[in-house]
């Protein structure tokens, strides 16, 4: 038993749980005294709260950390729940392999992934990680230890992928990898002067680039509403260099949180504007590791939002909606002055996601970080929320921190025949917050 507070990527909110480090599979988890509930605590790489249970038990995985098989000529991996992006990507890099589906950090671990049927900058061409999961051993509180796979307790097998922890402890995992020649990315950034750019770009780059997201900037407004840089990528056919170094950990961190002053609307509007202005970007090749994961440069970048916190609001606006409800959101972002630097479009393709309960969907995504302020930044995701029920859209629980159980359920109609395959002795803040208030 540990008394290390672990806490979310957002800092918020704040809860107190007990933890439960494990080391062995075979690990017997602490016994529940009275109404407690457990659930699984990979990396906390998750916004919000999802991966938080207040007054409950968390149980630790980043010690069951052990690749358990690899099979290079059909790029299959089975390892245990904990083993991170990272170290998977150490492994198969240099052997020409590749992560189907990443998403924009490599410190995730392969049971968060799942449980967050994540997605990465290939939704169009890839869909989520669970289209590319094969296999996984599941125990239950009751001492059953089950595989789910396509074949074998199938409907566990569609729960637990982005079923957010509640179905039960991830113990291994099977990964179908991607064949790849090389560790580069032929890279290119387009500039576009407002959000009909955006849809342009996505429509002209979709059909011939595997690699698709871009930045904008969350305070312009009129006609240069959404304007930002288009990024596209393919993986090199060269293969120089596979052996290069696989894997860049961080070179600089933010030792300190961050005074809460230091972000305020100049600063922002000054550093959206640089960004945008910033010189021609020449296409090129490039490390996969800046393409991908260019934050994780930044060891702890989330204390540069204070000890408050902060948290992110993703959503998906449906096709038939995505270009006025995403103006829409634009235009109260803009006008409310709290966004940051992290603002994120990328179109959501169709390919149609394993999992019950998970969150792509054909659309537009966006996603965009506000530092923690109080009632007003969360009054500002109430207004935000309004817009997306509207266009029939959804907000990603990964990130979420503040979504109403009214919100979660239209969002997620499908949540009640979820709810039959959770396990009992499991639950998250995430889940009593989004299913039990009103
Ligand atoms: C910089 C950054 C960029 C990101 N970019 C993206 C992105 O592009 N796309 C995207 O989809 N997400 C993105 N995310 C979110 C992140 O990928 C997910 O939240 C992911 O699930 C985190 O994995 P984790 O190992 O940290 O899990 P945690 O956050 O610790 O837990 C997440 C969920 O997984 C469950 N879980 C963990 N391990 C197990 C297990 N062994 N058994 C059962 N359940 C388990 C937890 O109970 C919880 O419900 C990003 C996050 C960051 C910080």
């Amino acid at each position: 038993m540990s008394d290390r507070p672990p806490h979310s990527w957002g800092h918020y909110p704040k809860t107190q749980q007990q933890s439960q480090p494990l080391r062995w599979l075979g690990d017997s988890w602490q016994a529940r005294e009275g109404r407690e509930t457990w659930l699984a605590y990979g990396q906390g790489r998750s916004y919000g709260d999802a991966c938080l249970n207040d007054g409950g038990i968390l149980l630790l995985t980043d010690a069951l950390d052990r690749f358990i098989h690899f099979d290079p000529e059909q790029g299959l991996l089975r390892c245990e729940s904990g083993v991170t992006l990272a170290q998977i990507l150490a492994l198969i890099l240099p052997r020409g392999w590749f992560l189907p589906v990443t998403p924009g950090t490599k410190y995730v671990s392969i049971g968060g992934a799942i449980a967050n049927d994540v997605h990465g900058k290939n939704h169009h061409r890839a869909g989520t990680f669970g289209c590319h999961i094969s296999a996984f051993g599941l125990q239950r509180s009751n001492a059953e230890h089950l595989t789910c796979s396509t074949s074998e307790n199938t409907e566990l097998f569609s729960a637990t992928i982005g079923g957010l922890g509640l179905t039960g402890f991830i113990t291994w995992a099977e990964i179908k990898l991607k064949k790849i020649v090389g560790p580069h990315i032929s890279q290119e950034t387009r500039q576009f002067s407002n959000l009909e750019g955006f849809f342009n770009l996505s429509k002209e780059s979709d059909q011939d680039w595997e690699y698709t997201m871009s930045w904008f900037d969350c305070t312009a407004r009129g006609n240069k509403l959404g304007r930002g840089l288009f990024m596209r990528g393919n993986h090199s056919n060269t293969s120089d260099n596979i052996r290069a170094e696989a894997i860049r950990h961080p070179r600089l961190g933010m030792p300190l949180y961050a005074p809460g002053w230091l972000l305020n609307h100049f600063s922002i509007r000054a550093f959206n504007h640089l960004y945008f202005q910033r010189p021609h970007i020449p296409d090129r090749l490039t490390h996969y590791d800046p393409f991908f994961y260019p934050l994780d440069s930044i060891a702890h970048w989330n204390r540069m939002y204070g000890r408050r916190g902060f948290l992110q609001y993703q959503c998906v606006i449906p096709t038939q909606h995505a270009q006025d409800g995403i103006a829409e959101l634009l235009k109260v972002i803009a006008h409310n002055g709290q966004g940051s630097f992290l603002a994120v479009l990328k179109q959501f393709g169709s390919i149609k996601s394993p999992g019950i309960l998970s969150f792509p969907r054909p659309g537009t995504t966006l996603a965009l970080d506000f530092a923690f302020h109080g009632t007003s930044t969360l009054r500002l995701l109430d207004k935000l929320d309004l817009i997306t029920r509207d266009t029939g859209g959804a907000v990603y629980p990964a990130k979420d921190a503040h979504m109403s159980a009214a919100s979660f359920k239209q969002y997620f109609p499908q949540w009640e025949t979820f709810s039959q395959y959770i396990d009992p002795a499991f639950s998250s803040s995430l889940w009593r917050r989004v299913t039990q208030q009103e």
